[in-house]
């Protein structure tokens, strides 16, 4: 058995950011990660000879946390390619080419849709990220689907949809039936406001050259041979006041803390001796993971800039509800990618594998076009079947979790602290997120054992 300061469950962005932090104090720290690569969520894969970003690829201007981070490791990052006139597909399927940021739809639902975004940023602002179970009308807003109260504010359906696609689809990956108003409010004030998440040119700003996982990878070298093990599942921890004892395949090591930087769908993969407290045993079930299919199509040349086209595309209710411009930096070809949420996704499961394939090529065409239906490269990333992730992008509460658990989620358990980026305030769900808990928790810990 070896021993260190502070063992720490996971090689995502979130546990080596905190391996960072504590190595910097002085402290020492092992890391075990249950798959052969770190990085977690982030991950470069190579595709026919094509590189992809499987998992989180993009950063935005108020993620300061990640900016600041690439910055000290000296990473470049460039912008997403978005000039150009955007595509919209009405529910009806009417495709419809437009400018600037509101969808083509009628004036009525337009100005539905700016007083909907209007009443979602002041509750953002109101309630914000840190405590939202803390706000007056928590209950409340957590008993109501988002759906449910969209369409208590609105009779315009079209207006609901537009609003609902950039939470439910768009973030949380799953039905806007299956999550309430309150973790709605929740995610728009993690990204600074709700008008930050219907402006794509804010949300999804720009891309690390080599991609997010380079992050992580650099982040591995910088703690040196021997901090990290890979193949490494951790299947106990055994804890005292004192301590920890954490074994994983292969490898015991014993400790004064431990970090389960593991999102909370999987905290109960783990057995604990003795078990968790009561509370964590119940609100650990109530954490779930969203489906988000991640489509990516690779062409010979990005056809749709010579049609004056950014590659973006928006449509409520289609199968692709998103489509962007996704070329790496400096490459001649042309890469699209799409997204394909919750019901939808099951579906495309279901599929046989060549139906699936003209069947999501077909979405993407009713955005760019018949070019868009032979990509020479074709990729979907499959989290849901991942076994040290299960879904994407990430874990929300269900209805009345949030303000019922919330504020138990971050307290430690005896020496067992938790952290990832489903349960940090700013930067909820995101890389950026990752990088604030993992250093917040590794602080905590140097206060709590005197620097
Ligand atoms: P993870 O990245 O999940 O890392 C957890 C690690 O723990 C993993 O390496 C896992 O293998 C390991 N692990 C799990 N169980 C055990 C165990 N028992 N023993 C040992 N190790 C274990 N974010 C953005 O900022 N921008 C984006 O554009 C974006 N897009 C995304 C697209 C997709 C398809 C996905 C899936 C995610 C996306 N995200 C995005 C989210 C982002 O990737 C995550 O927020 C981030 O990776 C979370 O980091 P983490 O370290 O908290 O968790």
């Amino acid at each position: 058995m070896s021993s260190c300061d502070v063992v720490i469950v996971g090689a995502g962005p979130t546990g080596l950011m905190a391996a960072r932090t504590l190595r910097a104090a002085g402290r020492s720290v092992r890391v075990l990660e249950a798959r052969d690569r770190v990085g977690g969520r982030t991950w470069t894969g190579h595709i026919d000879g094509q590189m992809y970003e499987i998992g989180g690829q993009w950063v935005s201007p108020d993620q300061t946390a990640l900016l600041d981070l690439l910055a000290e490791l000296g990473k470049e990052t460039y912008p997403r390619y978005r000039d150009g006139d955007s595509v919209y597909i009405a529910p009806d399927g009417t495709r419809t080419v437009y400018r600037g940021e509101m969808f083509p739809v009628g004036e009525d639902t337009q100005a539905e849709m700016e007083r909907l975004i209007g009443m979602l940023d002041e509750m953002a602002a109101r309630i914000g990220a840190e405590a939202p179970w803390d706000a007056e009308d928590a209950a409340e807003l957590d008993s109501i689907s988002f759906h449910h109260w969209l369409r208590q504010q609105s009779s315009d359906e079209l207006a609901c949809a537009n609003i609902g696609m950039f939470i439910a689809g768009g973030m949380l990956t799953k039905p806007a039936t299956a999550f309430s108003a309150l973790q709605a409010v929740l995610m728009a004030a993690s990204a600074g406001s709700f008008s930050h998440l219907v402006d794509d040119h804010f949300i999804l700003d720009r891309r690390v050259v080599g991609g997010m996982q380079s992050v992580s990878e650099q982040l591995a070298a910088d703690l040196g041979d021997g901090v990290i093990e890979l193949n490494s599942p951790v299947r106990s921890i055994s804890w005292t006041d004192e301590g920890v004892v954490v074994t994983a395949d292969g490898t015991t090591v014993e400790a004064g803390h431990a970090i389960v930087a593991v999102p909370p769908n999987l905290y109960s993969r783990i057995t604990y001796d003795p078990p968790l407290p009561r509370t964590q045993q119940i609100f650990h079930q109530h954490q779930s993971m969203g489906l988000v299919i991640k489509v990516h199509a690779t062409y010979p040349t990005p056809f749709w800039r010579e049609e004056g086209l950014s590659g973006t595309g928006f449509g409520a209710g289609r199968l692709v509800q998103e489509v962007y411009d996704n070329t790496n930096h400096g490459e001649e070809q042309g890469t699209l990618v799409g997204f394909i949420s919750d019901v939808n996704a099951e579906a495309m499961w279901a599929l046989d594998e060549e139906e699936r394939k003209r069947t999501i090529l077909e979405a993407i065409a009713e955005f760019h076009g018949p070019r868009a239906l032979d990509p020479i490269v074709f990729y979907l990333s499959d989290f849901g079947s991942e076994e040290w992730t299960r879904g994407a992008y990430a874990t929300s509460y269900d209805l009345g979790g949030l303000h019922r658990w919330g504020r138990f989620q971050n307290d430690p358990v005896g020496p067992i602290h938790f952290a990832s980026s489903d349960i940090a305030s700013l930067g909820y769900q995101h890389v950026d997120g990752a990088v604030r808990i993992g250093r917040d928790t590794a602080e905590k810990i140097l206060g709590e054992s005197g620097r």
